[in-house]
């Protein structure tokens, strides 16, 4: 049963599965993360937690939890160092939402369970998605270790992959873990822009630029801003630091291919977006998660992080925008590249502007620009 189980999950696309116990081995790695306030904004990670520590409150019966790994195409190049005045996607979401893509296959493999054993057996789906903890159980069953980045990763997939679970009544011999294979290295702790590791398997969230591109919902730290370059939804360089992703397999996974103009985006395009035109373009992308105001945010801090003139035009048109956390960062980026018609611009919008953190971004570029000019 379970090599055929195992030979379905190939058969529906997964580029791995293997076996964990219903048993979540982090859970106080995990809980200390959260305790210490790593998480940032993103208190759904606390929510449920019952239900993570005790998989039976999602599955009653559980016995098993069957793991898949499916992967994404690399980078086709280094993440950019040098600053590029187009926006740089993460490549796990330049193509359609993985949720979308993998949801319905690990239900048929739910399906294929149900019907193998006569509806004996139930199973349930989920695709970092709800209350269990994916990476544990992915390395339980084998299908590689945590990185000292920690995202999980194999000596035959690199860590290009997603993952998903399938917690299932029916009792399944468990996989052998995989063995950590990062020895000394330490690439990917230190190629972070942001210098968010503050050790081997421990994240600062709130420093990470998927974090502060994706997740947070509000004004990106000022200190933070200038580390971004031009990222504007996700990171990979830790990702791309890591050796092991020599022996990948490019994948063909039509799906997951960069969706036209998004490798490299055009961020003037992206900046003129009203939120029915950010909609149409982006639907079914994992892009849509940042909304239309914080993908815009995000290219106005690429664009001031540019330096290049050319940009000004459009984030002038920003400083008029509905979105005050559009216009707060257009202020800024216009204060990075400075000039005079985006002085100009800055000191006619702060006679305008009724937001008072707005009026705030727009004093301090006016102010930097002034100390750049002296
Ligand atoms: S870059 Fe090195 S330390 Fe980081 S996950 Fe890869 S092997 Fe491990």
């Amino acid at each position: 049963m379970k090599e055929a189980l195992k030979a379905r999950a190939i058969e529906l696309g997964f580029d791995g599965a293997g076996i964990a116990r219903p048993t979540p081995k982090t859970l106080e790695h995990y809980r200390d993360w959260l305790a210490r306030g790593l998480h940032g904004e993103m208190e759904y990670l606390a929510r449920r937690e019952p239900q993570r520590a005790d998989p039976s409150l999602l599955l009653p019966d559980i016995r098993s939890v069957i793991a898949v790994i499916k992967r994404y195409p690399a980078p086709s190049h280094s993440p950019a160092r040098t600053v590029a005045p187009a926006g740089a996607v993460s490549c796990y979401a330049q193509g359609d939402d993985y949720h979308d893509v993998l949801r319905p296959r690990l239900n048929e493999l739910g399906r294929w369970i149900e019907n193998q054993t006569g509806g004996a057996h139930a199973a349930r789906a989920f695709i970092d998605s709800g209350p269990a903890l994916e990476r544990d159980y992915a390395v339980q069953a084998g299908l590689g270790w945590f990185g000292k980045h920690t995202n999980v990763l194999s000596r035959a997939h690199g860590n290009w992959f997603f993952i998903g679970v399938l917690l299932t009544t029916l009792k399944l011999e468990p996989d052998e873990p995989a063995r950590d294979h990062c020895g000394t290295c330490s690439r990917c702790l230190t190629a972070c822009p942001t210098n968010a590791f503050i050790a081997p398997r421990l994240l600062d969230a709130r420093r990470c630029i998927s974090y502060l591109t994706i997740e947070l919902k509000g004004a990106i730290p000022r200190e933070l801003r200038p580390l971004m370059g031009n990222r504007i939804f996700g990171c990979d360089d830790c990702l791309a630091a890591c050796p092991w992703n020599r022996f990948a397999h490019p994948e063909a996974e039509p799906a997951f291919q960069a969706r036209e103009g998004l490798a490299p985006a055009d961020l003037t395009e992206i900046m003129r977006l009203d939120d029915a035109a950010f909609r149409k373009r982006f639907a079914g992308s994992p892009i849509l998660r940042a909304k239309r105001r914080g993908l815009l945010r995000n290219a106005a801090i690429a664009l001031g992080n540019s330096g290049r003139a050319v940009a000004v035009p459009v984030l002038i048109e920003a400083l008029s925008d509905a979105e005050a956390l559009v216009r707060g960062h257009a202020a800024w980026a216009l204060g990075r590249i400075g000039g005079r018609s985006a002085h100009e611009a800055l000191n006619a919008a702060l006679d305008r502007e009724p937001d008072d953190w707005v009026k705030e971004e727009i004093t301090t570029a006016l102010g930097e620009m002034g100390e750049m000019l002296d």
